[in-house]
């Protein structure tokens, strides 16, 4: 997997002279850039295009957060949500898999990195600090991958030591690349979780363009723990296929070969979901995906769904073969109602025992907990 380069790099006037700006572009030596006053022009102009997704990954815009960066994980009635916070230092990712939500979601094609991250940190520093009594999982990896553009803007120096100072809060780096290399030399006091998106090698090899392989990831996982940090797992989004079994078990019997369970801060599990529109944009953008092909059924949130019954199926046994390999892991379902919990699981849960199963883990990575249960 090879760094990003863009094509061009466009930069919004009132971010030219950013410290941040001028580093990308030391690191990004030979690509032309331009200073503009807004995208609008060029958005509608990329509109026409015949891939304005694909080739808006082309173009680096770097400009400044206006107070919107950090909020709430939308919540969507009738799924436990867990209080996860979200810092959007960029918003569109390098990578290509077929799946991704954000193709339906963002409006702005432009991969887009928010310049100004000390001035956004700032405001997040007097959240925190007006909150001593709360604890906050932050994660940087909603609308971007958390580390693809590492090389590039060379964010985890900042955003490391910065959690690292913070009391009452651990930052999760979520990401499908490798470049950890930056992690190793950081101050992080247990204050960041690096956590990678797991799958299967056909979904992987099929689905996920342009990230790193499987190997890699935990290669990196590897890595990151002996620098002392905890990580974390996503099985997001599991995949049904035929043959679905024996291909996540093999990768979960990979991954505890290579990385020692009390290492792990917690392991989240979640069936492919995504926006009707997805579905059309997933046919255009990769034809040879097989995955708009599935059953689907509407979800209360109006995301298509594998049926509930089989989500439950799917669950059960992916939980029991990661129970077999480590009895305590703190794992928990996102984006599911409190009777797929308690069918899985085998236990009542709300949303306030699943944000203290969560709180405990990011705390357990500060040393101020015990290790998290919901083992049974
Ligand atoms: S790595 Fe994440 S954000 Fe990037 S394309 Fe894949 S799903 Fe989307």
């Amino acid at each position: 997997m090879k760094p990003y380069r863009p094509q061009k790099i466009y930069i919004e006037s009132d971010a030219r002279d950013l410290p941040h700006t001028r580093r990308i572009l030391k690191n990004l030596p030979g690509v032309p850039f331009e200073i503009i006053q807004d995208t609008q022009s060029l958005q509608r102009v990329l509109a026409e295009r015949p891939d304005p997704i694909g080739e808006g990954k082309r173009f680096l815009l770097l400009k400044r957060d206006k107070g919107r960066s950090f909020k709430p994980f939308p919540e969507a009635e009738d799924y436990l949500s867990c209080d996860y916070f979200t810092l959007h230092t960029a918003e569109g990712c390098d990578l290509e898999c077929s799946y991704c939500i954000l193709q339906a979601y963002l409006t702005n094609p432009f991969l887009t990195v928010y310049v100004n991250l000390e001035e956004m940190l700032e405001g997040l520093e007097k959240i925190l600090q007006g909150n001593p009594g709360r604890f906050f999982r932050i994660g940087t990896g909603q609308l971007a991958d958390s580390l693809s553009l590492d090389p590039v803007t060379g964010f985890s120096e900042t955003l490391v030591p910065f959690f690292a100072r913070q009391q009452n809060a651990v930052l999760e780096l979520k990401t499908k690349s490798a470049f950890i290399d930056r992690l190793s030399a950081l101050k992080h006091e247990g204050h960041t979780i690096v956590s990678w998106s797991m799958n299967t090698k056909k979904i992987q090899t099929e689905e996920e363009h342009k990230c790193a392989s499987l190997e890699a990831r935990l290669q990196a996982a590897g890595q990151v723990i002996q620098a002392g940090y905890r990580v974390g797992f996503h099985f997001d989004p599991i995949i049904d296929y035929p043959g679905w079994e024996a291909d996540y078990g093999e990768v979960i019997e990979n991954l505890f070969s290579k990385i020692p369970a009390d290492a792990i801060a917690w392991i989240s599990l979640g069936c492919l979901r995504f926006m009707p529109a997805l579905k059309t944009l997933m046919r255009e953008r990769f034809p040879k995906s097989e995955l708009p092909l599935a059953e689907w059924v509407t979800g209360m949130d109006g995301k298509m769904r594998y049926f509930k019954a089989r989500r439950i199926e799917i669950y059960r046994e992916v939980a029991d073969m990661i129970r077999e390999k480590s009895k305590h892991a703190t794992l928990y379902l996102c984006m599911e109602s409190p009777e797929v919990w308690r069918k899985v699981f085998g236990l009542e849960y709300t949303k306030s025992s699943v944000c203290a199963l969560l709180d405990h883990a990011g705390k357990f990575s500060l040393g101020i907990e015990n290790p998290a249960r919901n083992s049974f």
